[in-house]
């Protein structure tokens, strides 16, 4: 049986760690900020929000939700970002994703100042990851590496197959396990015979999007698994893994729930007070 990569267990105790240095900036006459912006009424999205709003809460770190109607115009989106950029009491800002169709996604990341960019989405931050500078990362992926080095699993030289080559998740994770010195594929849905590339991995990344697509047959035995996948299912949230057949051959595996999506928050709160000391300092 797999060892459990449980992210909830993990980013408990980081969240603990986190809790003090809000503390330590408090003491220091600073409060942390947080400006996060929903437009529209997206269900996911607003789960989403709720529980990072909840985060900020458990840390004493001041969270705003800004509400803004699905009809939203760009121009008043951009307006509203240009304003918390030089709010000094935000430290952070994050515009939920996705953003309703007759937005521009892209062009909206790009005006978030890069030191607030507290997703790591803006192309400066991104950038500085391709090219090993110091810059923020993004949540999600610095959640997996942060999982994967919390249980100690060998990662230099290692064989790491990332499914996924998504902005958000496939790509930067890719870059940070090739930053730790592992070989590195990245797999998509124009990859041919997948399952020849997953077979290979010591560490396998499934950030796909459909629901139990990779099952044990996919898995080298003693593979770490990272589960990265949300999907609804009958009402139920469920991962890109199936679960019970590949725990039976995987060396760890996260589970889907309280796996990567609790260190994504994590993560999060993290980038948020980074921030604050980086002003603060
Ligand atoms: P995207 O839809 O942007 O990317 C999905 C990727 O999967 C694409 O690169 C796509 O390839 C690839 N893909 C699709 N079908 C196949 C296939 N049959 N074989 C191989 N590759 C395939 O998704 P995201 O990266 O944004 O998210 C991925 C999953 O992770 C989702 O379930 C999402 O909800 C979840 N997620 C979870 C987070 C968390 O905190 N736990 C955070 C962010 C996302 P192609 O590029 O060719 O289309």
């Amino acid at each position: 049986m797999a060892v459990l990569l449980d992210g909830k267990v993990l980013s408990e105790k980081r969240m603990e760690e986190l809790k003090a240095r809000v503390d330590t900036l408090r003491a220091r006459g600073k409060t942390v900020g947080l400006a996060v912006i929903l437009v529209g009424e997206n269900p996911a999205s607003q789960v989403y929000v709720r529980n990072k709003g909840k985060a900020c809460e458990g840390l004493g770190i001041r969270g705003d939700t800004i509400l803004l109607p699905e009809q939203t115009s760009q121009e008043e989106l951009e307006a509203l970002i240009e304003k918390l950029n030089q709010d000094e009491c935000v430290d952070g800002i994050l515009v939920q994703l996705p953003l309703p169709k007759h937005l521009d996604e892209a062009k909206a990341l790009a005006l978030i100042s890069p030191d607030k960019d507290v997703d790591g989405f803006h192309v400066e931050n991104a950038g500085r990851l391709f090219t090993g500078q110091p810059g923020v990362t993004a949540c999600t992926p610095k959640g997996i590496l942060a999982m994967l080095k919390a249980w100690n699993v060998p990662l230099a030289g290692k064989e790491a197959v990332v499914i996924g080559r998504s902005n958000i998740v496939g790509k930067p994770v890719a870059m940070l396990l090739l930053n730790e010195n592992c070989t590195v594929t990245i797999c998509h849905s124009r990859t041919a015979d997948l399952a020849a590339h997953t077979r290979r991995a010591d560490i396998l990344v499934a950030a796909v999007g459909k629901p139990r697509f990779i099952t044990a047959g996919m898995v080298k035995p003693g593979a770490a698994v990272v589960d990265v996948g949300i999907n609804r299912v009958d009402g139920k949230v469920v991962g890109d893994v199936d679960f019970e057949s590949v725990e039976k051959v995987a060396g760890y595996i996260s589970p889907v729930p309280g796996g990567v999506g609790k260190m994504t928050i994590c993560m999060l709160m993290e980038n948020v007070i980074e921030a604050a000391e980086r002003k603060a300092n």
